[in-house]
């Protein structure tokens, strides 16, 4: 057991980073790449090895592990009153086609050393205590993401999610039953007291500062748009400057103003153009036809819908003086998730406490966590990577952050399991 990391609660309930690392290095095997990353697709024969270590390592540990009918895995240390809705901690096991070692499986593992924390203890909670690995939050493989969390949440139906196929065409549903993973509790028919989910923050900010531990208020709200440029195909020689219909340079102008339109709400406002199809994409072709796609976030919602009222002034006008068409679809409209101020409150107080360098912050991806908050007082805790860098294989994080993060999310359980359900 490491000694600086002692945690005041429950007298003597430490996290022990050191095995929490090896744990991290242990299921990084399931879907190991050669560069240091992950491939673990969800539900695929990775998938199953990582979700069988979860099952027993978890039961070493005393806990009693279920999974429901969408391969959500719930493992649940018994409390000392087990008829409360259990204070659970989760994330997820799955990977990016070339993932890192951290983005998920952290807050995963980070859970089980909290677990792990109070089995050798011998510190029983009040409330039981389960642990979440949710199916399919990347949404690689099968989208959207959050899918698991999101069906649990109410956010999407059982039977739309089964229905989902891959690229290959492969069901959901036939292969999560073919991982031995589809469970016969409905999801989402399982009440909770509370929700923490620690992550790596997947950006810059903690690293820049130098601080240890985000104190996530909520995740941005998000809009993304597919956008259609009609110019006309001709001879990129014979066809004078004055007479074309360039669909790549209207664009271009496009992108431009995306970014501008992001700055004119800066710092917080971010906006991207990260896909484009070029047609016909030849050497001496003007192009005909654009398609491409844009992201726009804000943590409030108000300005979201600024960026997209400006959007749809600006984009038209270059359109007209680019003698191109114009068709903008909104896709996504995910609005801004505000989290518990009591847990965060918890959060925030337990890395006081423990004298770590911490700063509130908003979420730019999306996480379980995100959905959890439409039915359960939830909050996150994230801890830097280096670089800012992830869902990359070389994303990676010290041993020391991982320990910290896991310590503050001990902290906020136990906090969690001293003032909720208080008669
Ligand atoms: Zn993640």
């Amino acid at each position: 057991m490491t000694q600086n990391s002692s945690i005041g609660h429950g007298d003597n309930v430490f996290i022990d980073g050191q095995d929490l690392w090896s744990d991290l290095m242990e299921t990084a095997r399931f879907g190991g790449t050669p560069r240091g990353g992950i491939r673990r697709l969800t539900l695929t024969a990775e998938d199953r090895q990582v979700r069988d270590w979860f099952v027993r390592t978890c039961e070493e540990l005393g806990c009693t592990v279920t999974h429901d009918s969408m391969g959500n895995q719930f493992a649940r240390r018994a409390g000392q009153d087990d008829s409360l809705p259990p204070i659970t901690i989760g994330s997820h096991l799955d990977t990016q086609p070339t993932g890192g070692k951290f983005d998920g499986i952290l807050g995963v593992l980070g859970g089980l050393a909290v677990l792990r924390a109070l089995y050798r203890a011998g510190y029983v909670t009040r409330h039981p205590i389960e642990l979440i690995n949710w199916t399919n939050e990347e949404g690689s493989r099968f989208t959207p993401p959050m899918m698991c969390s999101g069906v649990f949440a109410g956010v999407f139906t059982e039977q739309e999610v089964l229905d989902k196929r891959d690229r290959a065409g492969l069901r959901f549903g036939d292969e999560l039953e073919a991982i031995g993973y589809r469970g016969s509790e409905p999801c989402g028919q399982h009440p909770v007291t509370a929700y923490f989910e620690l992550h790596i923050e997947q950006g810059p900010i903690l690293e820049a500062e130098e601080k240890t531990i985000g104190i996530v208020t909520g995740v941005q709200g998000a809009r993304w748009y597919e956008v259609t440029v009609k110019g006309k195909d001709a001879h990129a020689g014979s066809t004078p400057m004055p007479m074309r219909h360039d669909a790549l340079l209207a664009a271009a102008r496009m992108i431009e103003a995306v970014s501008t339109v992001a700055l004119s709400h800066a710092p917080t406002a971010v906006g991207t153009v990260g896909l484009i199809e070029n047609r016909p994409n030849s050497n001496n072709v003007v192009p005909g036809e654009v398609f491409f796609t844009i992201d726009v976030r804000d943590p409030d919602d108000a300005v979201v819908q600024q960026m997209e009222a400006q959007l749809y002034d600006l984009l038209p006008q270059i359109a007209e003086r680019s003698g191109v068409a114009l068709e903008i679809v909104r896709i996504w409209d995910a609005p801004a998730v505000h989290f518990d101020p009591v847990c965060i409150g918890m959060v925030e107080a337990a890395a006081q406490e423990s004298g770590y360098g911490a700063r509130r912050i908003v979420s730019g991806p999306g996480h379980d966590a995100a959905y959890m908050a439409r039915i359960t007082p939830t909050a996150m805790i994230f801890v830097p990577c280096l670089d800012g860098l992830s869902h990359n294989e070389a994303e990676s994080i010290t041993e020391k952050d991982a320990e910290a993060g896991a310590s503050i999310l001990l902290k906020a359980v136990l906090k969690a399991d001293a003032v909720f359900n208080n008669a």
